[in-house]
């Protein structure tokens, strides 16, 4: 299910409340596995949502019982939805402030995630986004696994008209981005964006190298980008990169397409780490700004 799929589906579930003439433990408990149906099809992780279930539970009875609801329907059927709402909400939002970039200091933004999540497209995507805002703003490919990946940053990065470096002959990606980081950071960069390689798979060498090239580079904010249709998976794989490369933001692209959602948004859950943008198409300005109750709001339309 897509996630304007999950939308609507939580949208009718809530809406049904409206038309309900007693809002019982019944109708709550209906309510409820609806809500719950909804986002297991899409993905979210299930201790999630069994923890979510629970504590709208705990939290409508409290405040019946605190005799928050005045004994009118009307009032019962808001604190409902607000307990709903409230958890909906802190599903993706870790309660952690994510890294600001400053003016007038070297940011060091550092990129991982496995091959085709969509790094190299998200880096130049956050280069641009920075850029426009004023910060001077430059890419180090230090992915030196992928054949093409310079080319693919050259390329982009040429087409953003945003500075960029890497080598067609270094082999070694920890001495690519240091090289890159003092080079940008002696002209006065402000963003220094490092890609870095992803593997297909969580590999020790990959982990190994992204343990490196931090220590090379001790970046101020470490994004994980995570591809949306990651599903069920991302609790594991998120865990693994959270043990070596300790991120400390994530990314989610490709929420334009097909994927349902729900995997990616668990691994905020799973890492406590908040989501600070989603990507939204191939397009080098397809990258909104991430926060959660704006996010909710949406989704419910
Ligand atoms: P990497 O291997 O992780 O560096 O992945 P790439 O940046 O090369 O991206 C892999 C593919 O995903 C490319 O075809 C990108 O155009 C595409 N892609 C990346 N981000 C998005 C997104 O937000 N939406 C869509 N629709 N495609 C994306």
């Amino acid at each position: 299910m897509v996630l304007a799929d999950l939308g609507r589906k939580l949208n009718a579930a809530l809406s049904s409340l409206n038309r309900a003439p007693v809002v019982d433990d019944k109708v709550i408990d209906a309510l409820l596995k609806e809500v719950c149906a909804a986002l297991l099809e899409s993905d979210v992780n299930v201790k999630l949502v069994a923890q979510l279930r629970q504590k709208v539970k705990a939290k409508v009875k409290a405040q019946f019982d605190s005799g928050a609801d005045r004994g009118k329907e009307a009032n019962r059927k808001n604190v409902v939805q607000k307990a709903i709402f409230d958890e909906l909400v802190q599903l993706v939002d870790p309660g952690v402030e994510p890294y600001k970039p400053k003016k007038g200091h070297p940011n060091v933004i550092m990129a991982v995630g496995l091959q085709g999540n969509g790094k190299t497209t998200t880096c130049t995507k956050l280069a641009v986004h920075y850029q426009k805002r004023g910060f001077k703003s430059c890419i180090v490919c230090a992915d030196t696994f992928r054949a093409g990946a310079f080319d693919q940053t050259r390329q982009s990065a040429t087409k953003a008209k945003v500075a960029y470096f890497g080598s067609y002959t270094e082999t070694d990606p920890v001495s690519i981005a240091a090289q890159g980081v003092a080079k940008f950071k002696k002209e006065r960069f402000e963003v220094i964006i490092v890609d870095t390689s992803g593997r297909h798979k969580q590999e020790s060498e990959l982990f190994q190298e992204m343990v490196q090239i931090s220590e090379a580079v001790k970046p101020d904010m470490t994004v994980l980008v995570l591809d949306a249709s990651i599903g069920q998976a991302a609790e594991a794989q998120s865990q693994a990169f959270k043990d070596s490369a300790d991120f400390g933001a994530i990314i989610v692209t490709k929420m334009d397409g097909h994927a349902k959602g729900g995997g990616a948004i668990s691994a905020v859950a799973a890492t406590k780490t908040p989501i600070i943008f989603l990507g939204v198409g191939e397009h080098l300005h397809d990258l909104d700004k991430f926060a959660p109750q704006p996010f909710i709001s949406k989704l419910l339309g």
